[in-house]
């Protein structure tokens, strides 16, 4: 079979699906369940529809549009992304993954293959935190990492629950229900920009994803005490933002010491109260963000923070609280699926590099659920989640025809 995919189309729906936005062009916004986002998701409808397949949504909108395999009763192939964009983004992100995912269907089917295992390309609900202050919710849900109660808890930045967000946007049914059974699918891939330097860099055009970081983070509080800058003299000072300083070093310490390159800590947020300047600080709030493809290791890190808030609270005679407020686990992509994306790059003599996401995708959640892994495109410097994100048309298209070749490969 000759797989050939139809670049100018792709590319041409690619413009046509950034032109279904709530930012002006070249930046793309489209929040979940929003008018954008409910516009965008039926012209992809028509799209699916018109390629001759069948489409379904689930109570939370995840989109499942299936091309029924010979064998129906077989565990389905599964590919896909998401099509919501944070404020001012780019076309590129999660979209490549949705119209690459469709084009490679059209492409097999133009090639006259028939899959044994129906081929199903999955659109993920919110993949974005932008509007519940949570991503994922889409695939947390498909795989049970999010229960239906707690999706009910969740509400939206005007305080809109989701039940009350999904009347709205008239998609109905049991939360309950969205939970996919065991061995729904037999392998997913998932299809992305790389949203990184490191393929462009290489000048490689393809990259085989083996793991997927996973983040955790952590709300500090440190509570000291305050007084005016010139009345309270040194020695008996219990200044917060001194004891913050300190803790922010040994956070970034504790994860250049852990002896693997893929551990990262960030610390992102740093306010100060009251925040004057003749006011001694005497409440401080940090937020960090530590990421590992290893979860012992990434675990460790933040046993270390702990370990570091108590020893600088000792020593400055100040509190220190920290609270989890979310830890995912990182995910080891699939063995069958990373070989399967290997062999289609080598059958169409096409080099590739195997690499870490850095970024968690929803294939992070697929993968607790479905032997998962994914293909990475370059993107232009890096750049993604702004409107100059760029993918060239080219790379698009050989991600396709990788993705088609894969997908063929797994539904045989
Ligand atoms: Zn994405």
């Amino acid at each position: 079979m000759k797989i050939e995919v139809d670049g100018p189309r792709l590319i041409s729906e690619i413009e046509a699906l950034a032109a279904i936005s709530d930012a002006e062009a070249p930046a793309v916004t489209r929040i979940v369940f929003g008018s954008a986002d409910l516009k965008a998701r039926a012209w992809l409808k028509a799209r699916c529809e018109d390629a001759g397949l069948a489409v379904r949504q689930d109570p939370i909108g995840n989109t499942f549009v299936r091309w029924i395999g010979s064998d129906p009763t077989l565990p389905a192939v599964g590919t896909g992304s998401h099509i919501d964009a944070i404020p001012n983004a780019g076309k590129y992100d999660g979209v490549v993954g949705v119209l690459g995912g469709l084009e490679a269907i059209r492409a097999l089917q133009r090639g006259g293959f028939r899959p044994r295992h129906s081929i199903e390309l999955l659109v993920f609900t919110s993949e974005e935190p932008t509007r519940f202050g949570i991503g994922c919710i889409g695939s947390r849900m498909l795989s049970g990492t999010l229960s239906a109660d707690a999706a009910r808890r969740l509400k939206d930045n005007d305080g809109a629950s989701l039940d009350e967000v999904r009347e709205r946007a008239d998609v109905r049914g049991e939360l309950e229900a969205v939970k996919l059974p065991a061995a729904y699918y037999k392998a997913f891939v998932e299809l992305h920009i790389e949203q990184g330097p490191v393929l462009e860099r290489e000048r490689i055009p393809l990259g085989v994803v083996t793991s997927i970081a996973a983040p955790a983070s952590l709300m500090i509080s440190i509570e000291g005490s305050g007084g005016h800058a010139g009345g309270v003299l040194m020695p008996v000072r219990r200044d917060a933002l001194c004891a913050a300083a300190e803790l922010v070093l040994s956070i970034e310490n504790a994860a250049r010491s852990s002896g693997a390159v893929d551990t990262v800590a960030t610390v992102g947020i740093c306010e100060v109260f009251p925040g004057a300047v003749n006011s001694i600080p005497s409440r401080v709030r940090l937020t960090a963000d530590v990421r590992d493809t290893d979860l012992e290791r990434r675990d460790s890190v933040i046993e270390e923070i702990n370990l570091a808030g108590d020893v600088v609270a000792a020593k400055r005679h100040v509190s220190i609280q920290t609270e989890l407020l979310n830890a995912d686990a990182p995910a080891t992509c699939a063995p069958v699926v990373v070989e399967a994306l290997s062999e289609s790059c080598r059958k169409h003599n096409l080099n590739f590099l195997p690499m870490v996401s850095r970024a968690y995708h929803d294939s992070l959640f697929m993968s607790r659920i479905a032997p998962t892994a994914m293909l990475f495109i370059p993107c232009r410097n890096g750049y993604s989640h702004r409107p100059d994100e760029y993918a060239s048309p080219e790379d698009i298209a050989r991600g396709t025809l990788v993705l088609a070749e894969t997908l063929a490969a797994l539904s045989r």
